[in-house]
């Protein structure tokens, strides 16, 4: 089979489409027939080697998959050969015809969701869902800001907190950004490139300040959160590229609190719990993952570089033969 392989950290010219031996599922691992593969920021550290992140070679990039069961091995009973699946997490990587999975690592597909919309569910979704109701535990009638609202992790917050009942102020840098996070599901949507964005955040909660922020870009944004939030706030910082000085006493007397959130920290117990709302929410159509930009299994360099650029508007994934 095809596989996309790097043999040493480096930019996108370490990626290359390789031949590798065909996968063959031990007891309780499935092989998928991969359709597509979900990229996120995370593919890209992985390759590079940077923030705190490495890998080992051969690396086949890529957590995300969907596609069709090709061979359960022994003790396996959730799928058969033929099943439409997503993978949040594989065994041996998710940029090739064939990826190997834990059974646990696999879930259904629904029919009303295509494979290429199936390959932006793990790492998206599995991080909006941990940021807004492990960590901020967040309740209906609550206002959540999600700060980068147009990208991958970002829409599935504002598609999540919206069917939740939360009332939902989302952020993107460009018109088109802005009318996809309205499009998915925000009551209002504001400019996180205008200084006076976080003012008008708290007007529209009429002075109140916001009751959640979903943080993309910690590293620009937290101090400047902290006093837009209201009584008992709390800051999830999902991504943070640099360092930032905060004042702490804008967390004094709003009893405010900032979280930290890695998806590497899900329990079993949580995954279990998140992808079974996962899988409802597609099921009643109140999830609908965004595909931006969908790029052929062999340039998969060209969908590291999309997926880093300003101007987010979905998902990024590849297609496989
Ligand atoms: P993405 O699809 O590339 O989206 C990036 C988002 O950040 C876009 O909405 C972008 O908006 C927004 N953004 C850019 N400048 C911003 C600013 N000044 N203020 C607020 N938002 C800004 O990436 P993603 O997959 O959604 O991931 C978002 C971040 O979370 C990344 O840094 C990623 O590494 C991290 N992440 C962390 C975890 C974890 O476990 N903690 C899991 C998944 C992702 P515009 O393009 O419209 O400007």
């Amino acid at each position: 089979m095809k596989a996309i392989q790097a043999h040493e950290h480096g930019d996108i010219g370490v990626l290359k489409l390789e031949e590798v031996a065909d996968l063959q599922p031990g007891e309780g691992q499935v092989v998928v027939a991969v359709k597509a593969a979900g990229v996120n920021p995370v593919d890209t550290y992985i390759r590079a080697g940077i923030n705190n992140y490495s890998a080992l070679f051969p690396h086949c990039p890529g957590k995300d998959a969907a596609g069709v069961i090709a061979s359960v091995g022994k003790g396996v009973t959730r799928f058969k050969e033929g099943d439409r699946v997503y993978c949040a997490g594989t065994l041996t990587g998710a940029s090739a015809e064939q990826t190997l999975c834990n059974e646990n690592q696999v879930q259904p597909l629904p029919h009303s969701i295509s494979f290429e919309q199936g390959a932006c569910l793990g790492v998206p979704y599995t991080t909006a869902w941990r940021a807004l109701f492990i960590r901020a535990h967040a309740k209906a009638s609550e206002t959540v800001l999600v700060h980068g609202a147009s990208g991958g992790v970002g829409l599935a917050a504002v598609q999540l907190a919206r069917a939740a009942g939360l009332r939902v102020i989302g952020t993107a840098s460009t018109d088109v950004g802005r009318d996809l996070v309205l499009a998915n599901g925000a009551h209002h949507v504001l400019d996180h490139n205008d200084p006076d964005h976080l003012q008008e955040a708290i007007a529209l909660t009429g002075g109140n300040g916001v009751n959640l922020i979903l943080e993309m870009l910690a590293n620009v944004n937290l101090g400047h959160d902290l006093p837009a939030l209201a009584k008992g706030g709390r800051v999830v910082i999902i991504g943070s590229r640099g360092p930032v000085e905060i004042n702490p006493r804008d967390t004094m007397a709003r009893d405010a609190a900032i979280l930290g959130m890695a998806l590497a920290n899900a329990t079993p117990d949580e995954l279990r719990c998140i992808h079974a709302s996962l899988v409802a929410g597609l099921e009643n159509g109140s999830l609908t993952p965004v595909v931006n930009k969908a790029f052929p299994l062999a340039q998969m360099g060209l969908a590291h570089e999309a997926v880093l650029e300003a101007g987010a508007c979905g998902n990024i994934v590849v297609s496989v033969p």
